[in-house]
């Protein structure tokens, strides 16, 4: 047992930049923290751009990509911790148009990729909380799943983001109906080779648990699905958020490794 008040901690593989214009603080202080609090590598995953005018309200534009590349460059300055360059790509059924030929040519480390909607709807976004009102719970579940699958076919992605967010403000299933609804596309996943990533986000919103929850990060470890760490931060303060906790929930899920990411290749490497 690691007595230390700073434990060894995983790397954090999600956070954003000011370019999404959702987020503030520099690289510089995502750095600073993450120094402070003992992470051993971060990468940068700011939203990726969508030419189609997808969310264009939460990303960055194409143009914007060199200075997006030359804000996470600035910190790879040989200190630690040592910086990485990702994406956090949005699935949506036409994705496919832009991603297929953008994606491949990126010098990325690491591709993300998350729903945010169903179709028009943003239903992680608190200006639309309302929409559920309005809905049959279950019947999103399935519809968001069924994303995540089409998300999974298009082979764009290392790392699905976020996995059970639709349970940002609180609308859960039983265990048994998230079973039933789960199992089928974590076996898909499995088969993919993918991994999903333990994100420390949902700690911050209603929910107040990591996505995903510990009964989905169990049934993920049974069939060898790999896992990394995010804090999704969009503030300094926020990098590495609850790290300790979370590498908890995966022991506790029965992990014994997660993934580093090199050139969008994931190696298992013990967990600390
Ligand atoms: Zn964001
Ligand atoms: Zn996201």
């Amino acid at each position: 047992m690691n007595t230390h008040h700073n434990a060894a901690l995983p790397p954090d593989y999600h956070m954003h930049t000011t370019l999404c214009k959702h987020a503030e603080g520099t690289t510089q202080e995502f750095k600073q923290v993450a120094r402070e609090r003992g992470l051993p590598e971060l990468c940068f995953t700011d939203h990726c751009p969508e030419p189609s005018g997808y969310d264009s309200k939460h990303r960055m534009s194409i143009d914007e990509i060199p200075a997006y590349y030359d804000l996470v460059k600035s910190q790879q300055d040989g200190t630690k911790p040592d910086i990485f360059l990702g994406i956090e790509g949005d699935y949506f059924p036409g994705c496919q148009k832009f991603l297929s030929n953008f994606l491949p040519r990126q010098p990325l480390d690491l591709v993300l990729g998350s729903v945010h909607y169903i179709k028009d709807w943003g239903f992680d976004n608190p200006d639309y909380l309302k929409m559920w009102e309005s809905v049959d719970v279950k019947g999103v579940w399935k519809e968001y799943f069924s994303l995540v699958k089409g998300l999974v076919d298009t082979r764009f992605f290392d790392m699905i983001g976020h996995f059970d967010l639709p349970k940002k403000f609180g609308h859960k299933l039983r265990d048994k109906d998230m079973k039933e609804l789960v199992q089928p596309i974590l076996d898909h996943i499995a088969k993919s080779g993918m991994g999903i990533e333990i994100n420390t986000s949902g700690w911050r919103r209603k929910v107040e648990e990591a996505y995903p929850s510990a009964l989905i990060l169990s049934l993920a470890c049974e069939r060898g699905i790999p896992i990394t760490f995010g804090s999704d931060a969009h503030a300094p303060n926020e990098v590495g958020h609850e790290f300790e906790k979370a590498l908890l929930l995966a022991k506790e899920a029965g992990y014994k490794d997660s993934l580093r990411f090199r050139k969008r290749q994931g190696t298992r490497v013990p967990l600390p």
